[in-house]
């Protein structure tokens, strides 16, 4: 139920809870402190109240990790729960429905077994033609009756099968929301760790499937100079230069703050190198203006570490090979695109050693 006075307390501790933390008021923010201040979702009140108890700044990477993980699946679960909900209804409803219906038929049928005794009866009797027309004539009115009744039932049940088809279509659409990252609107981490799933199998199974680790250079720079909400159109871009780049049944996803993840199906180390190469290439020349002011921001690059999944290798294995790679790429000047059998990783082995 609508409660105005604990709804603008909740409001107004969100407020000041943000104010205390030095965290912008921006929606997304107010979304996640309210959540905080009224309680209702236990995981982002865990995380924040470990945070702030302490003392962990909550910078703005901390807030959107916190917001991947604890909002959209609050959100999809609420949705769920009301499709589930209209889901029941439909079901009580089609029950009793046939309740109803298998009564009528119950009445009918008795209609039918008592004018066959009074029929029998009439015969025996030798009753006059008028009993048995008022005989005849109750057991049509009977039929009709109930073939109005069977006509209504088939309307309501296309009425409910109407509605269950609607509600199959609103599932299907919460169950994308579920795996799709809003800000990027690209596939999300619990999108990625299905299809890294799905990716080690067939690996297994003998197919070449290749990861791809990229990172954004430089990045909290760039928020420091231009501001979070021109960084998240950033995101956006980049995660549109890799859409643009995969195809079929690859997957490319968001991976985490600033860190995106390439699952590419079919493909061995060497092509999903040239694919890595490609999205490089296309964020690199992609020229950033912040709209509002017409200001030219400068371009943006990334850095990506590539690895090929070995069959029967666990997926947390290829990831890690990947953001090795992903490290040698920074460590090597960034912009850079470095495979796991790149000769640079071998030097940077020995030196580490
Ligand atoms: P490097 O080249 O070594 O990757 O440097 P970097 O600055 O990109 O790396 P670092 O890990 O130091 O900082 C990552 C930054 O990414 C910090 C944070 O401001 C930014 N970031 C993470 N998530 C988001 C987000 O959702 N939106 C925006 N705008 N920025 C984000
Ligand atoms: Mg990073
Ligand atoms: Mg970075």
């Amino acid at each position: 139920m609508f409660k105005p006075d604990r709804e603008q307390a909740f409001a107004k501790t969100a407020l000041a809870l943000m104010g205390g933390a030095g965290v912008i008021a921006t929606p997304d923010n107010f979304e996640l402190f309210y959540a905080y201040a009224s309680g209702e979702n236990t995981a982002i009140t865990q995380a924040m109240s470990a945070a702030i108890n302490a003392k962990i700044p909550l910078t703005p990477e901390l807030l959107s990790d916190l917001r991947l993980r604890c909002l959209s699946g609050a959100r999809a679960a609420v949705a769920m729960e009301n499709v589930g909900g209209g889901m029941s209804k439909v079901i009580d409803d089609v029950l009793g429905r046939l309740e109803a219906a298998g009564k009528d038929t119950a009445d009918y049928k008795h209609a039918l077994t008592a004018a066959t005794g009074e029929l029998g009866a009439n015969l025996d009797q030798g009753r006059t033609p008028a009993d048995l027309r008022r005989l005849v004539d109750g057991l049509i009115s009977a039929t009709r009756a109930m073939e109005q009744r069977a006509k209504s039932l088939e309307g309501e049940l296309q009425a409910s099968s109407q509605k269950v088809d609607e509600l199959r279509t609103k599932l299907a659409d919460v169950r994308k929301e579920s795996l799709t990252d809003p800000l990027t609107n690209i596939a999300n981490r619990k999108a990625f760790d299905d299809a890294a799933a799905a990716a080690a199998e067939a690996a297994l199974g003998g197919e070449a499937v290749s990861l791809l680790i990229c990172d954004i250079d430089h990045f909290k720079k760039f928020n420091d100079n231009w501001g979070h909400q021109t960084g998240d159109q950033v995101l956006r871009l980049v995660a549109a230069c890799l859409s643009e780049n995969v195809k079929g049944r690859d997957t490319a996803a968001r991976y985490g703050g600033e860190e995106f993840a390439v699952l590419l199906r079919g493909s061995g180390l060497k092509d999903a190198a040239h694919v890595a190469e490609q999205i490089r290439q296309t964020v690199e020349t992609k020229k950033l203006v912040k709209k509002s002011t017409g200001d030219v921001l400068g371009a943006i690059t990334i850095s990506i570490g590539v690895s090929q999944f070995a069959p029967g290798e666990a997926v947390e294995a290829v990831v890690r090979r990947a953001d090795a790679c992903l490290y040698g790429a920074k460590r090597n000047g960034r912009n850079l695109v470095i495979a796991q059998n790149d000769a640079r990783m071998a030097a940077l082995e020995t030196s580490a050693a």
